[in-house]
């Protein structure tokens, strides 16, 4: 059986009342100038096009250094990474169209701390953060049941979060698990998502899932446009749209939180062992795999749905798989033959040589499951 590495995130809240003046203070400290570092390294690897860690670290890890001597120099280490996370993703959402910045910005609310900047204590749920010095702070974190859960795993890295509700700090932890093996033989779930619905099932059932995120998306989006329309303060401005965003993605984490645990639940009651989905690296430009609405606003979607989905799934015991979706809404599941639009509805297509008539989403989740089977046999033989 293969074991991977499934990683969680656990939030706590920091005691901020039973804590010294002179530790907040170190605190706060490290925010200012954290922010600094990581404005400097962004605007030098967005200067320099440096999309690579080790690149922009060895641009400026020593002359930082220099300027921040009692600093603990993993600061510097990770505020390398959160630099280059910062610009790739900026760069990713510039080239699917969702930014319209010209240049990435670091808000300086968090603070990436790696193993050597943390030290967690499970049993008293305290955390010393390492500041200036070789000194270390130590914080007490607010805690519930929830919580117990993460007294096993091993902590791996933890961001300490500054919002306007008090000071976070959020730890992954990292748990193996126990994964069924990627087979010919195992039993299948694949998983199609549209813009207001998931699709999900095999060759023997079919279910959907209404997320009505399209729904959603355009409230939300006629939402901001009135807020660009009407509010003439700026800042008011970014504030309100930055309020709105985070709802609406927050509403639509819910509803995909909500769909993984349907599909998963669904998966274990009859007994599939493995959740096939569309590997979207496949896709290119030219691709019409989605030629309703935005295709790239419900990749972008579908992409982060995944995520939710692969890291339930794994907690759950089951496997995950992505397969090509090359034309996967345009071959027909049974013969292989090309389908056409049907005249009797807008979902439904037609297959010109064997005359079956399904819908859409219904032939994508039997075509995803044919292309498991079928990527399997080839790996079997090759
Ligand atoms: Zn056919």
């Amino acid at each position: 059986m293969p074991v991977e590495e499934v990683t969680l995130t656990a939030r706590f809240k920091v005691d901020l009342i039973d804590v010294d003046e002179s530790a907040i203070s170190e605190i706060y400290r490290l925010f200012g100038e954290y922010k600094g570092i990581v404005d400097e390294l962004l605007s030098l690897a967005v200067d320099r096009h440096i999309t690579s860690f080790v690149e922009l670290y060895h641009a400026r890890y020593h002359e930082l250094r220099k300027r921040y001597p009692t600093l603990p120099s993993h600061y510097i280490f990770t505020a390398c990474r959160c630099a280059v996370g910062i610009y790739r993703s900026f760069m990713e959402l510039k080239r699917i169209g969702m930014c319209g910045r010209d240049r990435p910005t670091f808000k300086g609310r968090a603070i990436w701390l790696d193993d050597h900047l943390f030290r967690l204590d499970a049993e008293s749920w305290r955390v010393l953060i390492a500041v200036h010095g070789g000194k270390w702070v130590t914080l007490r974190l607010l805690q519930g049941k929830y919580h117990d859960r993460f007294k096993n795993m091993r902590p791996g890295e933890a961001q300490l979060v500054l919002r306007d509700d008090g000071l976070y700090l959020n730890v992954s932890f990292s748990h193996m698990v126990m994964l069924p093996e990627i087979s010919v033989d195992a039993k299948v779930i694949a998983v199609d998502v549209n813009e207001n619905v998931i699709t999900y099932g095999n060759n023997y059932f079919i279910e959907r899932f209404e997320t009505n995120e399209g729904v959603i998306r355009t409230k939300y989006f006629l939402k901001r446009r009135r807020i660009q329309s009407k509010v003439c303060s700026k800042e008011l401005r970014a504030k309100l749209l930055a309020k709105y965003r985070g709802r609406e993605w927050r509403r639509i984490r819910e509803i995909y939180y909500r769909a993984a645990r349907e599909i998963i639940g669904k998966a274990l009651e009859v007994g599939a062992t493995v959740i096939v989905m569309e590997d979207l690296r496949h896709l290119n430009k030219d691709d019409k795999g989605s030629e309703e609405l935005n295709g790239r606003l419900r990749r972008w979607s579908y992409r982060k749905f995944q995520n939710v989905l692969e890291y339930q799934a794994k907690l759950h015991g089951l496997n995950v798989r992505y397969v090509s979706p090359k034309n996967t809404s345009k071959t027909c599941p049974v013969c292989g033959g090309e389908l056409d639009p049907s005249p009797n509805g807008r979902r439904l297509r037609k297959c010109q040589k064997c005359g079956l008539e399904e819908d859409r989403d219904v032939i994508a989740v039997k075509n995803l499951t044919k292309r498991y089977y079928e990527e399997c046999m080839n790996v079997n033989a090759s």
